[in-house]
């Protein structure tokens, strides 16, 4: 049996990494050499304090019948001026072209949204996403979330998403996942009469020094007590509290950090702490009630985990550390009728998330196991033309998007689905815009272009590529560039493809002295999508063509076919043509390609344009993309419908 490999992606939360660990280990632990585990984070560098601000907002800002996606990018760029979006999902295609994974996990709805997009049109991504949700009580963005298996704590919040959420398979309530040693514990046993043990009350120390004297010392106030201080890092009050207490021996213990806690929490009949996520969900575990302090600034996830507690009853809010002590004397009264009800409840909370994390990793395994070999695209070859050396019809596609900027594949990904069919040769042209003109319709785009300080590692990434397109297919894979001039209007616009590029060329140069550039590196300049454009959403780029006898000497080429747009004026204008497919994503192979009769060799190739002999076009179908898409139904009703 082959390996599996399962990815958690965490979002840069303390319980995502918390959430990852357990479960790597449980799955590591159980099945062995079977299933390989790699845990990444996604939240690092700037998306970090991204992916928190999105999960406080998520859904709030929602405007009526948007989608989450929509809302995630606007959102972004309107408050982070865009760097959040593109940054993730370039993130996430990057990982997963690395670790192949057959199981994806991950914690963050817009996590989710960026596998989405790895997995539509058809991508030759294939694997099973668990989406794990930690929120207690919200569940804010998650409807809107796409998953093979949503995994949540409880009931409730099962039936909610079940409810809102179309797109998931399977909400599961499976208990929330803690490390396997925070397991229930029995009720503690105490004798009669006499013989009657003390309450024991764990107190984890986290409110200022004073306040917290002040509260160790009315609970020692109350009959039949214990108190363990947890101090934390905070090694000074461990002294404070010796002196504070010195008639207190054998009713006061005091600890710094503890390494056993699940221990500690056991040997304990009440827990006071603050309300971390993470924390309350493992005294919960351990079936021992809880007083929750709040006060101080308690983010919304805070707020959700506190109503949590008096949802479950399995113990109370305190508003703020003057009322721990108060709340304690309620627990205690009538020889602790009120603690016995909160630790009943709260054991059944933990009997109900008993084996969660174990539970949540068999399904893993379950889905790693089923998944079969990925698809394997067969390796066509249609068109074997003969010997590179010799003059043969070579298939090329100079007009390519990659995730350098808004395509959805990434580099390595769009070599091997042009190498794998058989291609001759390739341009990726990737958008480059100056940040200075940056406008209007482009804002939807920032973030998802290139900008000078990008090209370095672009033209670098390209190198190595094109020596593996060659190794491996046989494919010519020329670097390339596309200048966004863009304007107000169609007729300010001006989209221009620079082929076979080695440096950096200043987008804010005038286009004149781009097409100079470009032929100054051997470049080819090829004017894209010249005329008007049929197919809907076209933005019309109609600079060039308005200025056609100025730019005629400065132009190799002119885009007579555009992904599925025909512009008939460039060929009744005898202008030297080109067809590309504009690619962005996988579907987009079904489109308009350009065919030359010439040696399989850059030089050649680019000499076959220019001089615009023996260059033809075709329009290419793929057996795997032959069906009509939604997106190009779409197109011809909205078509026929314009008449
Ligand atoms: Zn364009
Ligand atoms: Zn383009």
């Amino acid at each position: 049996m082959s390996v599996k490999d399962v990815l958690i992606l965490t979002g840069g939360q303390e319980e995502h990494h918390y959430v990852a660990r357990a479960v790597r280990d449980v799955l590591e632990e159980e099945s062995g050499t079977e299933i390989r585990v790699e845990v990444r984070e996604v939240g690092q560098g700037g998306i970090e304090g991204w992916l928190g601000w999105i999960s406080g907002k998520l859904g709030k800002g929602k405007a009526k019948g948007e989608t989450l996606g929509r809302w995630i990018r606007r959102a972004g760029i309107e408050v982070l001026g865009s760097s959040g979006w593109p940054q993730l999902r370039r993130l996430v295609a990057l990982t997963l072209e690395e670790t192949r994974p057959e199981v994806v996990v991950f914690f963050h709805p817009a996590v989710g949204m960026a596998l989405q997009e790895r997995v539509q049109d058809r991508s030759e991504a294939g694997f099973q996403r668990v989406g794990v949700v930690l929120e207690a009580e919200d569940l804010p963005g998650w409807d809107g979330v796409t998953a093979d298996l949503l995994w949540v704590a409880d009931e409730g919040s099962a039936k909610e998403l079940r409810e809102k959420n179309a797109k998931v398979k399977e909400v599961v309530a499976g208990g929330w996942p803690v490390r396997p040693t925070f397991e229930p514990a029995e009720e503690r046993k105490k004798g009669a009469g006499k013989n009657r043990e003390p309450f024991r009350i764990l107190y984890l120390i986290n409110s200022r020094r004073r306040k917290a004297i002040r509260t160790v010392e009315k609970i020692l106030q109350f009959p039949d007590v214990e108190v363990t201080a947890v101090v934390g890092k905070e090694e000074e009050l461990k002294g404070e509290l010796r002196k504070a207490f010195p008639e207190s021996q054998g009713k006061l213990e005091i600890h710094g950090w503890v390494k056993n806690l699940a221990g500690m929490i056991r040997a304990h009949d009440l827990v006071v702490t603050k309300p971390g996520t993470i924390s309350v969900r493992e005294v919960l575990a351990t079936g021992r009630p809880t007083i929750l302090v709040e006060g101080g600034k308690n983010s919304e996830k805070r707020k959700g985990i506190c109503r949590l507690i008096t949802r479950l009853g399995g113990g109370a809010l305190a508003e703020s550390p003057g009322e721990i002590g108060m709340r304690v004397g309620q627990a205690l009264q009538g020889g602790g009728v009120g603690l016995r009800e909160w630790g009943r409840r709260a054991r059944q909370e933990a009997v109900r998330s008993l084996g969660a994390t174990e539970r949540l990793a068999s399904r893993i395994t379950q889905m790693a196991q089923a998944a079969t070999e990925t698809q394997r695209v067969p390796e066509l070859r249609l068109m074997h033309h003969g010997h590179p050396g010799k003059k043969g019809l070579r298939m090329v596609d100079l007009h390519t998007h990659t995730i350098f900027s808004d395509g959805r594949l990434t580099l390595r990904e769009i070599v091997d689905f042009y190498g794998r069919r058989g291609f001759d040769a390739m341009a990726v042209t990737d958008h480059l815009v100056d940040r200075r003109r940056l406008l209007g319709k482009l804002a939807n785009l920032s973030g998802l272009v290139l900008t000078v300080d990008d090209l370095p590692d672009y033209f670098r990434a390209l190198a190595e590529e094109k020596n593996r397109a060659w190794t491996k297919y046989r494919m010519i894979l020329f670097p390339g560039l596309e200048f966004n001039h863009d304007g107000l209007t169609a007729k300010g616009s001006a989209h221009l493809l620079g082929v076979d590029l080695h440096d950096p060329i200043d987008p804010a140069l005038s286009l004149k002295e781009i097409c100079g550039q470009i032929r100054g590196q051997g470049g080819l300049t090829i004017a894209a999508h010249p005329h008007h454009m049929s197919s809907a959403g076209g933005q019309d780029t109609l600079y060039l063509w308005e200025r056609q006898d100025e730019f005629r000497p400065l132009i190799d080429a002119w885009e007579i076919g555009n992904r599925d747009d025909l512009f008939n004026p460039v060929g009744l204008k005898r202008l030297p043509l080109i067809a590309g497919s504009d690619f962005h994503k996988p579907k987009h192979l079904t489109s308009w390609k350009t065919l030359l009769w010439c040696e399989k060799d850059p030089e050649a190739m680019k000499e076959c344009i220019r001089r615009n002999k023996d260059v033809s076009i075709t329009l290419y179908r793929d057996h795997r993309f032959g069906g009509e898409s939604e997106e190009r139904e779409e197109k011809r009703t909205a078509f026929e419908r314009k008449g």
